[in-house]
C-alpha cells in the first residue's frame, strides 16, 4: 500500500469528503483565527505602523475597521507571524552567543517600550544592546529584528533598510526617539537560508519629529471621524491592491 504524504492517507469518510490534509489544516487554521480574534484589540496606534504610506489606512487600522472579507488574517498569515517571533528568538540567541549583551526585558520582566499621547501611541521594542565586542558601532543601541522572505531580504541587503523597507526605517527612527537612543542595529534574517544581515542606523531627530507629527494627525483624524485623502486616484494603484481595506475605501466611502 502506498501513502501520498502530500495529500493525506487517501482515506475519506465518503465520496467527495475532504482529505485528512484538508480537514486537519482547516482545524488548525480555525483555531489560530479564533485565538487571534479573541485577543484584545489594540487601543493605540502602534509605533511600528506609523511609517505606513497611506494615512487613510492608518485611520482604518486605528479605528478597527474590519478588513475586506478576502483579506482577513488567515491561519497561514498567523503562522507566518508566529514563525517570525521564533526566528527573532533564534537571532537573539545567536547574537548573545557572539558576546553581545542584548536585553529584551525590563528588570520586572516586562517588555521594553514606550507610550505617549495619553497612551494612544505605543511601541514595544525587540531589545537594547548595552555592550558587546567592537564592531564599529557605539552602545547602547536599539535592536530591531525582522524575518523576511529571500527576495525581500536580498532587497534590504542591496538597497539598505531606509530605501527597501521605509516602514521599518520609520519604526527605527521613532523608537530611537522615544527610547532616547542615538543608534540602532537593524538585523534581518533570510527565512529560506538563515543568512543574517545587520545594519547600523543613526537617529535623525527631524525624521522622528515628522513621524511623531504624522501619528498625531492620524489620531486627530480618527477621533474626529475624518478620513484622510486616499494615497492614489485609482483603486488599481499597486499599494491599494494589497490593502486590506480596499473595498471599504473605494466602494463604501466617498
Ligand atoms: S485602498 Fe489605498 S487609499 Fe484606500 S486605505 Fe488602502 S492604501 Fe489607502
Amino acid at each position: 500500500m502506498s501513502i501520498d504524504l502530500n495529500h493525506g492517507s487517501g482515506f475519506t469518510y465518503g465520496a467527495g469528503a475532504p482529505s485528512l490534509n484538508a480537514r486537519l489544516n482547516a482545524l488548525i487554521d480555525r483555531a489560530l483565527v479564533a485565538q487571534n480574534e479573541a485577543q484584545p484589540k489594540r487601543t493605540y496606534l502602534g509605533g511600528s505602523r506609523i511609517g505606513e504610506a497611506c494615512n487613510r489606512r492608518l485611520v482604518y487600522e486605528y479605528t478597527h475597521t474590519p478588513h475586506d472579507p478576502d483579506k482577513a488574517f488567515t491561519g497561514q498569515t498567523l503562522r507566518i507571524f508566529a514563525a517570525g517571533h521564533q526566528f527573532e528568538e533564534l537571532s537573539i540567541r545567536w547574537i548573545r552567543a557572539a558576546g553581545f549583551e542584548l536585553l529584551t526585558q525590563r528588570r520586572d520582566g516586562g517588555q521594553f517600550g514606550f507610550e505617549t499621547a495619553g497612551g494612544r501611541i505605543k511601541g514595544h521594542i525587540d531589545g537594547v544592546i548595552v555592550d558587546g565586542p567592537d564592531i564599529g558601532m557605539p552602545w547602547p543601541a536599539l535592536f530591531e529584528h525582522k524575518a523576511l522572505k529571500a527576495k525581500s531580504w536580498a532587497d534590504v541587503v542591496r538597497r539598505g533598510v531606509e530605501l527597501s523597507k521605509p516602514v521599518y526605517y520609520a519604526q527605527l527612527q521613532l523608537y530611537m526617539a522615544y527610547m532616547e537612543l542615538d543608534v540602532a542595529l537593524f538585523t534581518c534574517l533570510n527565512k529560506d537560508t538563515q543568512e543574517l544581515h545587520h545594519e547600523q542606523v543613526g537617529f535623525l531627530p527631524h525624521v522622528a519629529q515628522a513621524l511623531s507629527d504624522k501619528a498625531a494627525d492620524i489620531i486627530r483624524a480618527a477621533e474626529a471621524n475624518d478620513l484622510p485623502p486616499r494615497i492614489a486616484a485609482n483603486p488599481d494603484f499597486h499599494v491599494c491592491r494589497f490593502c486590506p481595506f480596499h473595498s471599504t475605501c473605494w466602494e463604501a466611502t466617498p
